[in-house]
């Protein structure tokens, strides 16, 4: 890196100045709630009625309040409820409470960038997305230090906008490890991409793939199991924590020699090709728009996918030998 590109000298003194309304309380919204309250911030969270997550945000000393009536209260409203209930919740109770001149302050792009959301034009439209689950969020603030989080200006009402999210980053202490501005159109389809290509669909099918080879080689499933997933985490910790050079230097030279001469076999020009047409689909929005249709149709082909998963051979096997792994805590949910 030339500059240091992660860096801002924007704290949270501006979002100080500002009443944030958090919909939803859930991995999400909860870490954006309490980071913003413990970095003196007004919080309110917006629920449903009957929501089970209004005790919880009670007993946290966030005030509670109906969606439209949060919204209404709030000078940045922070949508973080999961995405394919949003244009829903948007159209009955945000939109139509939102002040002019708030902002709307998204932790995903998809919506907005696919046209499923299209916020007036009186209003800032911005992007703060920590790359991590809410209870890291929230542990690393705690523990004094922060997450990394990407930012976006989509819509730059106030000519604030982009300084807002910075405050806003900042308040959730994302400032101490960096952030990182992009666009909701980067941050969209390099996320959509990554978790089909490489980080959900290409690693499940790869252990899947491995899986069966040695099983239908005839080796037992119990080793294979080993072999291809659970020593899997080994190997991405190293890499995590080394990159792919240091987790090499941690492995034995005859694993080392192996990942040269045969990683490349296994993903070669045929998964390359798949990569560039999966990316195809999520830019040209044809993913985006046939996930949108599966959602408001009820989901039959994800239910029938998923249960289709759930019936391989590996999760039978797999659920066996992890009930006796005791550092799990036996939790098999
Ligand atoms: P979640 O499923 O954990 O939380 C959902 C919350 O919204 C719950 O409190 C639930 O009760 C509430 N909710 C659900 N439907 C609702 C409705 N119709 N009306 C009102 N409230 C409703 O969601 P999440 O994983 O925190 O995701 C929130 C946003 O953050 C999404 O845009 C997601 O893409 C983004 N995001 C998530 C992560 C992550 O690691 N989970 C990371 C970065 C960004
Ligand atoms: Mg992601």
């Amino acid at each position: 890196m030339q500059h240091d590109q992660l860096k801002q000298d924007v704290g949270p003194e501006i979002l100080q100045q500002r009443k944030v309304a958090i919909v939803g309380y859930g991995s999400q919204g909860e870490a954006h709630a309490r980071n913003l309250a413990d970095s003196g911030v007004e919080v309110r969270v917006g629920l449903r009625p009957g929501s089970s997550s209004r005790e919880k945000a009670k007993a946290h000393g966030i005030p509670v309040a109906d969606v439209g009536d949060a919204v209404a209260w709030a000078d940045l409203v922070s949508v973080l409820i999961p995405d394919p209930a949003q244009p829903g919740v948007y159209e009955e109770s945000i939109e139509p409470n939102l002040r002019p001149g708030a902002t709307l302050l998204f932790a995903h792009g998809f919506n907005v960038h696919f046209g499923a959301i299209t916020p007036p034009e009186n209003v800032d439209v911005v992007l703060v997305a920590p790359k991590s689950p809410g209870p890291m969020l929230r542990r690393e603030y705690v523990a004094g230090n922060g997450v990394p989080s990407l930012l976006a200006v989509h819509q730059d009402h106030t000519g604030e906008a982009e300084a807002i999210a910075r405050s806003y980053a900042a308040g959730l202490g994302s400032d101490r490890a960096g952030v990182l501005t992009t666009t909701f159109a980067e941050e969209t389809e390099t996320d959509l991409f990554g978790e089909q290509a490489v980080l959900c669909g290409g690693a499940s099918a790869l252990i899947q793939a491995g899986f069966e080879t040695l099983v239908e080689a005839g080796y037992q499933p119990e080793v294979a199991y080993f072999e291809c997933l659970h020593e899997l985490k080994l190997i991405v910790d190293l890499a995590y924590e080394h990159g792919l050079t240091g987790m090499r230097s941690r492995i034995s030279d005859t694993a080392e020699f192996g990942d040269y001469v045969s990683g490349p076999r296994v993903i070669g020009e045929e998964s390359r090709a798949a990569m560039k047409q999966i990316l195809e689909e999520v830019r040209s929005g044809d993913f985006a728009r046939r996930w949108i249709k599966e959602s408001e149709g009820g989901g039959g082909e994800f239910q029938r996918l998923r249960a289709q998963a759930q019936g391989h051979p590996l999760e039978e096997v797999g659920s066996r030998l992890r009930a006796r792994m005791a550092w799990l805590n036996g939790d098999e949910s």
